[in-house]
């Protein structure tokens, strides 16, 4: 091998190892899903507010804030709110914190500055943004993975004999492979009645976490490490990706009805 080709050999390895250790999230697309959902159902008085606060940008335009400040230090302290990892065989309650806080910690510690009437305007814009994130975040199953793996950040795979990892097929690789637009994701989701969504809204942020570890559980069931996955994998578990898209919109919806409504 010339000297050339290995540096390319190496640059190409570690932008593989780059990308599959990115940051955790739902990818984009799915945030922004989130966003459109949620508008649908806040009430008049909550959209007004909102929409003052973020001076006319959409939720979907503001849903990916959480993870654009993962590249500025000065957020460096917010970085743990987006995940919690315990036991799948305890109650979050009697596990051990994370002492910089999780995402439990951060959805209500977001949920009380808001609702606090001496925030400032300039934190209530920020904390707005990242709740719509947080919310997001709650409902793609691996951010209440194991600690060990990262959220499944670890476990390699390929998708579409592209390499990968378990995290991000789940917040990205299903979603793109659907090749919709956020906008048309919103817009196909499953048409609901009324008694259905109080029935989604129902719960704490605490029941959402368990609901999210219960599916992370059957995640890490799915695949093996370095499995081929692809449109299979696609038809078995694409329903839950745009079911917990669905769900976390109109919760998010619900709790900002709670605090502007
Ligand atoms: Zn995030």
């Amino acid at each position: 091998m010339s000297k050339q080709v290995f540096f390319i050999f190496i640059l190409l390895f570690s932008f593989t190892n780059i990308a599959a250790n990115d940051n955790p999230k739902w990818g984009s697309t799915g945030h922004r899903a989130i966003g459109v959902i949620a508008e649908k159902h806040l009430t008049k008085k909550a959209k007004k507010q909102i929409n003052k606060l973020l001076q006319g940008q959409s939720l979907a335009f503001v849903s990916t804030y959480g993870d654009d400040i993962k590249s500025d230090s000065r957020y460096a302290k917010f970085y743990t709110w987006h995940y919690v990892n315990f036991p799948f065989n305890s109650k979050y309650e009697n596990s051990d914190k994370n002492p910089k806080g999780d995402i439990v910690t951060g959805i209500n510690t977001c949920i009380s500055i808001l609702k606090d009437k001496n925030t400032s305007q300039e934190d209530q814009i920020f904390y707005l943004k990242f709740l719509v994130h947080l919310i997001g975040d709650l409902h793609q199953p691996l951010h209440v993975g194991r600690g060990e793996d990262k959220g499944g950040n670890d476990i390699q795979v390929r998708w579409h004999n592209k390499g990968t990892n378990l995290h991000r097929v789940w917040d990205s690789n299903m979603i793109e492979s659907w090749n919709m637009g956020y906008t048309e994701l919103a817009k196909n989701a499953k048409k609901l009645n009324k008694p259905q969504i109080q029935s989604i809204q129902k719960g704490t942020v605490l029941d959402w976490t368990y609901e999210s570890q219960k599916l992370a559980i059957q995640v890490y069931k799915s695949a093996e490490i370095g499995e081929k996955l692809g449109y299979k994998y696609s038809y078995k578990h694409f329903g839950t990706v745009r079911s917990q898209l669905q769900k976390s919109g109109i919760r998010l919806a619900k709790i900002l009805n709670d605090i502007y409504g």
